[in-house]
């Protein structure tokens, strides 16, 4: 114990206080495989995060990995700009034959700065510059990343105070489900868009998740994604999902919006599009809105070599035929029933989100916080979602073996048990 306390004493002293997961989650880690992840003192953790969903396919997948060391072993390039290399050649052949051609997309794919918020930034400035407009309409509860164009996207408060300027060119609409199950959002916002008296300026864009991952997995009906997709039509604006959490599988097929019959003129990606939790950001732009100059969304950083390779791989190995979208469902009719248990224990709770991505909305983020701890103690990461923290949020890799997922399962249903038993106690 004594070891584990020193080794942490160097990020109290010199770690910014921005630091944040490591709080919830302290103790200090140093090797991973698959679902599980292991700490210093030894203690072992099944992984119920997957880093926010970058780790889709787990830790250190041995395909990747070994596909990733042949790489450097062969003076493979570790960096190139945006120059032709055969790895990005490879990914995008790879890309283009098992992910866009089965699915009718014709998109072009756009490499941006190597995080989720830098392919957003460059989806709405493609999005702006294709119709020589300003506005994008966003939604409550949105997440988009803390660069400052994605962040005047994102809903969260406590984000957006960080900005320190005023948060501009984006006009905030309710989200499907917002104002309770009775009312269609969507009427709300085609009144708006055909009222030239509403004050809702013309939109370049209409930016959503079909999941929302941060602001407390929301998931938009089809016939509401549908309806959105025929105004943005109808008003000119693109269409874009920020597939960045939602997308890789998480919601049981490559994209999220595959079932939902719509095709967005704009798809963004990161988190796990590089397969292995290296950085990497990309945009699918339709041809006809493919209007970014050479250079204009710059960055030196542009793609990354190395995801290249272990992206290419990933798809390869999950995308080929369908035997991981079954595995896919059939975990999360096991994470489904996992999740009932729990929302059993709490008066009023409700079960949120889709396939993979799911949790409970135990209704106070303190409870739900409380469960996240305790299950940390007895080895499982899992974190919050929502507003108000208030959504224990499963986003276990789609590779976990079923008994791993159930022995997860069971230790956040014991950490549930304990912490409103507790709770009764103090109250009786
Ligand atoms: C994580 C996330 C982002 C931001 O990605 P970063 O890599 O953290 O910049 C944007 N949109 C969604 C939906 C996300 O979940």
């Amino acid at each position: 114990m004594s070891t584990n306390t020193s080794a942490k004493a160097i990020f109290t002293r010199r770690e910014s206080d921005a630091r944040s997961y490591c709080r919830g989650f302290d103790t200090v880690f140093t090797s991973a495989s698959g679902s599980q992840m292991t700490a210093q003192d030894g203690q072992q953790y099944i992984d119920f995060l997957a880093g926010c969903s970058s780790l889709n396919y787990g830790h250190n997948n041995p395909d990747m990995k070994a596909a990733l060391i042949d790489h450097l072993q062969s003076d493979g390039l570790a960096h190139g700009l945006d120059m032709h290399t055969n790895t990005k050649g490879a990914f995008l052949e790879a890309f283009e034959q098992l992910i866009l051609r089965p699915r009718d997309m014709d998109h072009k794919v756009m490499f941006t700065g190597p995080t989720g918020a830098n392919a957003v930034e460059a989806a709405m400035k493609i999005a702006r510059k294709a119709t020589g407009r300003t506005n994008v309409i966003a939604f409550t509860n949105g997440f988009h990343g803390v660069t400052q164009g994605a962040l005047a996207a994102t809903g969260n408060s406590y984000h957006r105070g960080g900005a320190g300027v005023s948060l501009n060119n984006v006009t905030r609409m309710p989200f499907d489900g917002y104002m309770g199950q009775s009312c269609d959002t969507s009427e709300l916002l085609e009144t708006m868009l055909n009222d030239r008296s509403s004050g809702l300026d013309a939109p370049a864009a209409i930016l959503l998740e079909t999941v929302q991952g941060e602001g407390g997995l929301n998931a938009a009906s089809g016939e509401w994604l549908q309806r959105i997709a025929k105004l943005a039509k109808d008003a000119g604006a693109l269409l874009i999902v920020d597939d960045i959490q939602a997308g890789c599988g998480r919601t049981g097929q490559f994209f999220s919006f595959e079932s939902m019959g719509i095709t967005p003129d704009i798809v963004t990606l990161a988190k796990s599009i590089s397969g292995f939790g290296l950085p990497m950001g990309l945009v699918l732009v339709k041809p006809e809105f493919d209007v970014m100059g050479p250079a204009e969304h710059n960055g030196t950083f542009r793609g990354n070599t190395h995801a290249f390779v272990t992206a290419r791989v990933s798809i390869e190995t999950f995308w080929a035929d369908t035997a991981f979208e079954k595995d896919i469902a059939r975990r999360a009719v096991i994470v489904e029933k996992g999740l009932n248990t729990i929302a059993d224990m709490v008066p009023g709770a409700r079960i949120k989100g889709r396939s993979m991505m799911r949790g409970v909305d135990v209704g106070c983020g303190e409870l739900a916080s409380k469960i996240c701890r305790r299950a940390f103690q007895n080895g499982l990461i899992i974190e919050t979602s929502g507003a108000e923290d208030q959504v224990v949020k499963i986003l276990a890799p789609l590779t976990t073996p079923d008994a791993v997922l159930q022995d997860g399962l069971n230790i956040l249903i014991g950490a549930a048990q304990d912490v409103l038993g507790a709770q009764k106690m103090a109250a009786e």
